[in-house]
């Protein structure tokens, strides 16, 4: 359903050039709560630009969004996180040097000890991290350091959760228990994912937009996606 109620975000012809490439052009977009949407597209797509003017790693050319009825355009990136925009991002944001858990006590903004304890030992037994809290990061796997990037952005508690690429790099057991984790979380959390894997995208997405040179070229469900011509001949 598309009332106003159900919609967490939406954009209005958000834009970002970076000396004269349109990166982003134009894009109307919106994302109801409770969904798990996939983005996906070629690479140079847009994709990561595109959430970056979300969550306000990047300052758009043009266009604004909306956050739960909150225009949030000028809005710098801790003011998006303290609304409840969360991510992750490709490049791994943990410091190696420090523990799992405080690696996701710093995502934490509470300076009430017993609650950041709480919420860490939380999001860790969600990634089934937890046995790991006082490991050296830089000691895990990669496939580990990747579900402490999603404990980091999940202690966030945000209401947006955007994960560029996150099975990226990891095996095929590990996709498939992230797929259940991310079913999991969006109980309670919108998911907007970037992803080139088509099975997880197939397997986890209530719905799908399509970036194609800065533009969003189809939008819907997986059947919709699949059917499309134009998303065939330009991605699939
Ligand atoms: P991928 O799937 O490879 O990660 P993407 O869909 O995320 O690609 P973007 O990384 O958003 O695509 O890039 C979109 C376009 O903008 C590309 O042409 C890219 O070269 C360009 N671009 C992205 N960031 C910058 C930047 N900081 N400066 C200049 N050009 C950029």
């Amino acid at each position: 359903m598309d009332t106003i109620d159900n919609i967490l975000l939406y954009t209005e012809n958000i834009s970002k050039n970076f000396q004269g490439i349109k990166a982003v052009n134009n894009v109307n977009f919106k994302i109801n709560k409770n969904e798990i949407r996939a983005l996906i597209g070629p690479n140079g797509a847009g994709k990561t630009t595109f959430v970056s003017l979300l969550c306000g790693r990047i300052k758009a050319s043009k266009g604004k969004v909306v956050f739960g009825g909150k225009d949030i355009s000028d809005f710098p990136v801790y003011k998006r996180i303290s609304n409840g925009i969360g991510y992750t991002f490709q490049i791994t944001s943990i410091f190696f040097n420090l523990t799992v858990y405080e690696n996701v006590a710093l995502a934490i903004k509470k300076d009430n000890s017993n609650e950041k304890i709480n919420t860490v030992s939380e999001v860790l037994t969600k990634v089934g991290l937890l046995d790991r809290i006082n490991q050296r990061s830089g000691d895990l796997s990669y496939g580990h350091q990747r579900l402490l990037e999603l404990a980091m952005g999940m202690a966030q508690k945000p209401k947006l959760l955007i994960l560029d690429e996150p099975t990226q790099g990891l095996s095929d057991s590990e996709i498939e228990n992230f797929k259940k984790l991310i079913k999991d979380i969006s109980s309670s959390t919108t998911i907007l994912l970037i992803e080139h894997n088509m099975d997880v995208v197939m397997s986890i997405a209530d719905n799908i937009s399509v970036l194609h040179f800065g533009e969003i070229i189809a939008e819907g469900d997986k059947k919709t996606i699949q059917n499309d011509p134009i998303v065939q001949k330009a991605y699939l």
